[in-house]
């Protein structure tokens, strides 16, 4: 197969297009060989390739975008990849137009639960608004109930409560556990990012973040980790440059609030990658003056989730990073987000939550993003003493038992502990500062 399309083999285009193609590729272009078995290549030296044509597609006009060459089809391709893969945006590749940003947002949401039958007798009133709906065990969404036990009368719902209970109460506890964990993590990513942020802004349905280079960042001697803060940004936006390219984090700085909150209720949690799809606004991290990493779209490449397999029998996804695709839940059950959140899904490529990814991690990393890792490390373990002070002021036998609270009183709980562990986050990134200073 042709690595570079037939049209790009003049101009300014086709220039831009071999300078960034991966050493190996360009040196046999260099030698004359135009055409390239794909086969064989390290797949993330395709992807800094595919990272090239959407950023050429992305300085495009729509003028520009329009026609029927090659080019034109897969520019257009390429930006309605970057634009989110998005169901409301397909006519962009006809057209170069996208969808409207209402519709966009529309098609991002996971759609409602389904028109069903009540979850005991299976009578299934003809007016959805005559359910009721179990409220300890419904996953909502942006306001929508997205999965919920439905029962048609209040008898059926008590008589259902024996089989119910287990699924009922685990369920419960791990979503409210997957809400808390993400909070947790926005607090640590907020205080401690690995990254400083210049700009943050939402423009031609991506969120554009501009950084400061890395090579700067260590050329300039500033501090390990930086606070983010949410400035002019809208929540969207703040939340998908806290979650830039962490999708590992919560296997590694996040395990062991994943080893405290939600493993006691699974049988095993899996990471899964996945290819994105019907993002919204998905964030693209741009650095003018990188030479390593220009730029890099969020859609380009793919995206790792847990897949939790509960005891009670249920499978469910966890996604603590989803915002840096305009998706904000963190829980949702897993066929129906794969559904309609993943183009393609790796189970091929699953793996245990184990040591595999934090050491594959650190083998690529820098000592600066080590030192920083160890901090981010540290804040993590404050909120774990903070969450055990939570469980003994309150007298309960262990953590796990404050997600069991009634409603007001784990609002509270959260509330406090989220507060608490944003404080507690600031200072350790600013100790790390002041103890770097004095070197
Ligand atoms: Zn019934
Ligand atoms: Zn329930």
């Amino acid at each position: 197969m042709s690595l570079l399309n037939p049209d790009y083999r003049s101009g300014a285009d086709y220039a831009f297009l071999v300078s960034r193609l991966p050493p190996d590729i360009q040196r046999m272009h260099a030698m004359g060989i135009r055409n390239v078995t794909l086969i064989g290549f390290d797949p993330t030296s395709c992807v800094y390739f595919w990272r090239s044509i959407a950023d050429l597609a992305m300085q495009k006009t729509p003028a520009e975008l329009m026609g029927q060459t090659a080019t034109a089809r897969q520019l257009r391709f390429y930006k309605w990849i970057v634009r989110g893969r998005n169901d409301a945006d397909m006519g962009m590749q006809l057209t170069g137009h996208g969808g409207t940003d209402a519709a966009r947002q529309a098609a991002s949401l996971l759609p409602g639960e389904e028109k069903r039958g009540c979850g005991h007798c299976g009578w299934a009133p003809a007016q959805k608004e005559v359910y009721s709906y179990c409220a300890g065990c419904v996953i909502e969404s942006q306001g929508r109930r997205i999965s919920c036990m439905y029962y048609c009368s209040r008898k059926c719902q008590e008589d259902h409560w024996p089989t119910h209970k287990t699924f009922c109460t685990t369920r419960k506890k791990v979503v409210r556990a997957a809400h808390l964990i993400q909070k947790l993590m926005y607090a640590i990513e907020a205080a401690g990012a690995q990254r400083q942020v210049e700009s943050l802004e939402v423009r031609d349905g991506v969120t554009h973040l501009h950084e400061v280079p890395q090579e700067e960042l260590v050329l300039r001697g500033g501090p390990i980790l930086n606070p983010v803060a949410q400035g002019n940004a809208s929540q969207e936006a703040y939340h998908a440059a806290l979650t830039g390219q962490t999708c590992n984090e919560i296997v590694i700085v996040g395990r062991q609030l994943l080893n405290l909150l939600i493993d006691p209720y699974c049988r095993h949690m899996e990471v899964i990658t996945i290819v994105p799809r019907n993002a919204v606004n998905p964030l693209g991290i741009l650095n003018a003056s990188s030479k390593l990493n220009k730029e890099c779209y969020m859609m380009i490449g793919a995206h790792k989730v847990i897949r939790l397999h509960l005891a009670s029998g249920e499978t469910l996804l966890l996604d603590i990073s989803g915002a840096q695709y305009g998706w904000r839940e963190p829980v949702a059950p897993w066929d129906k987000w794969c559904r309609h959140r993943a183009a393609h899904v790796n189970h091929a490529n699953a793996v245990h939550v184990s040591d595999t990814i934090e050491n594959k991690q650190r083998m690529l990393a820098s000592y600066e993003q080590i030192r920083g890792e160890r901090l981010r490390r540290q804040m993590a373990q404050r909120i774990q003493s903070l969450l055990s002070t939570e469980a003994a002021q309150r007298k309960l036998p262990s953590v796990l038992a404050l997600l069991g609270l009634p409603g007001i009183s784990y609002n509270v709980f959260e509330q406090h502990v989220v507060q608490a562990a944003q404080q507690a986050c600031l200072q350790i990134s600013q100790s790390g500062r002041t103890s770097r200073r004095g070197l």
